[in-house]
């Protein structure tokens, strides 16, 4: 339903541009719909021939609740395809989405951002066209993008194109109501042309002007996005900056979690105590496995790189990844506690994606988890509600076992570890699947579980439960 009184226009009725989206990942994917979606004329270019044949029959490559309704609902607007030549020449906005994973330095590989800028110069039309960076990129990428594209234009008017940058902030799992109720849209540039023809172009969103959909109603207490224009620089720092924040939030909340550990206090009730406090928030102030996902480690990692490249230190990031890193082993610690040697144990994991809603693998704590059990010599079985199609090609290096529900992972388990907040485990028969177990042993390491259910072990992250004996089945320690 639609609750914004001045909202009684629809898509269709928006001042429409022409718009290429190079890249078409979880992000480049959300911006083409969502774009199309808003009354704009839309094409995805990707180099993989496979996403675009499957976006081109309308389905999606990755899991994202809601997206596909979308795509189909705005098909008519919107058209995918691996060349270059037909989608740029015509496009009044070409947005760069292509991936930027980190380098074992921490920098960013900036291929992917290289050869797309080269492959959008060749093709550009000589009229005024604005590329706009949506890729997370270090500060002075963009003014580096406008030089590769000067290099590589053929035939071409130095000056008739513009740089922007318009950082993504949406959320896997949530990148519909990300994107179409964003807080803010940040736009950084030189060029007065380009924020204005950007401006353009999210009109229906920065006036809320659309007809909200079926699948994403536009929530009631929701307004109006901020509109933040910027330097090309401070567009650019703001994306990392802001990943930055949150990720120390959560360590922030993982090293107090130790220490409620030490001292007999309930990390539960200390975030929900400091939350409600305007100033701090109880977004991003969950104790757990810690961070994980493509942005977080990545864009930290970058950050730290790039005040190395000035002689700049950082050492609140780097505490704060330091505290991601420990949270990771913390899980095996408590496994050990309760199990002491692995080998030849039989664990379950519960959860492989980095976060619920999403199959998104990348930078998982299940991954570390996983590969450290059977290192240890234990027999690993998982479960996940949509990721272990993915995790066959992308974890292929792991040794574990699929189960098809989470009970048949824990059937005959020495201990379950619960590695990703699903709403599924949140609410499944947790004293069915356990009475399956050969000994009834938690690992939460999400604090899903609110109460302990009877007879049963649990360990769960700054938070201490009385000691109870693991009495059912045969879980003598060996
Ligand atoms: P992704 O890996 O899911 O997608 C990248 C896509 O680009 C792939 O489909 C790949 O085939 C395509 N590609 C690579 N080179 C290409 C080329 N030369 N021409 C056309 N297509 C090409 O990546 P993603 O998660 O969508 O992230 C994209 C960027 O957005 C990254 O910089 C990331 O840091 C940033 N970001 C991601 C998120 C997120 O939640 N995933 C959120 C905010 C920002």
């Amino acid at each position: 339903m639609d609750n914004n009184p001045a909202t009684n226009n629809t898509a269709a009725t928006v001042n429409s541009l022409k718009v290429a989206v190079v890249g078409t990942g979880y992000v480049g994917m959300g911006t083409a719909v969502m774009l199309a979606y808003l009354g704009h004329q839309v094409v995805g270019i990707d180099i993989d021939q496979n996403k675009v044949d499957m976006l081109s029959r309308g389905e999606l490559p990755i899991y994202e609740p809601g997206l596909e309704d979308l795509l189909i609902e705005s098909k008519d607007r919107l058209r995918w395809t691996t060349d270059y030549s037909t989608a740029i020449p015509g496009a009044d906005v070409i947005f760069i989405c292509v991936g930027t994973p980190p380098l074992p330095s921490g920098q960013p590989n900036l291929n992917y951002v290289a050869e797309a800028a080269r492959s959008v110069a060749k093709n550009l039309n000589g009229k005024l066209q604005v590329v706009v960076n949506k890729s997370t990129v270090p500060v002075g990428t963009g003014d580096w993008v406008s030089r590769i594209i000067e290099d590589n234009a053929l035939d071409y008017a130095s000056g008739q194109y513009v740089v922007v940058s318009n950082p993504e902030f949406l959320r896997e799992g949530t990148a519909l109501q990300d994107s179409l109720y964003p807080d803010r849209i940040v736009l950084g540039s030189n060029s007065p042309e380009g924020i204005a023809r950007l401006e353009q172009l999210y009109a229906p969103l920065l006036q809320q002007t659309f007809t909200a959909p079926s699948i994403a109603p536009r929530p009631e207490t929701y307004g109006l996005p901020q509109l933040v224009k910027t330097s090309l620089s401070s567009a650019e720092m703001i994306k990392y900056a802001a990943n930055a924040f949150l990720a120390l939030k959560i360590s922030f909340a993982n090293e107090v979690a130790g220490l409620c550990e030490c001292v007999d206090a309930d990390i539960e009730q200390v975030t929900r105590g400091i939350g409600f406090d305007q100033r701090i928030g109880h977004r991003f102030l969950s104790a757990g496995a810690g961070w994980g996902g493509s942005c977080f480690g990545k864009d930290t990692a970058a950050l730290i790189s790039t005040g190395s490249e000035y002689g700049y230190s950082m050492p609140i990031l780097r505490a704060a990844v330091e505290v991601n890193q420990r949270q990771r082993h913390l899980i095996i610690n408590k496994l050990q506690r309760h199990l002491r040697r692995l080998q030849g144990k039989k664990v379950a994991v519960l959860g492989l994606a980095f976060k619920p809603n999403t199959d998104d693998l990348r930078d998982a704590p299940a991954h570390d988890c996983i590969h450290r059990l059977t290192e240890l010599g234990a027999e690993v079985v998982v479960h996940d509600p949509v990721a272990m199609p993915h995790a066959r090609g992308q974890w292929a290096h792991l040794k574990y076992q699929e189960a098809e529900s989470a009970e048949a992972a824990m059937q005959g388990a020495d201990a379950v570890i619960v590695m990703t907040e699903w709403d599924d485990y949140r609410h499944m028969d947790w004293d069915k699947a356990l009475s399956g177990m050969r000994r009834r042993l938690i690992i939460d390491s999400r604090n899903i579980l609110a109460t302990v259910p009877e007879n049963t072990t649990i360990e769960q992250i700054g938070r201490v439960h009385a000691a109870q004996p693991s009495t059912v089945g045969a879980g003598a320690l060996t």
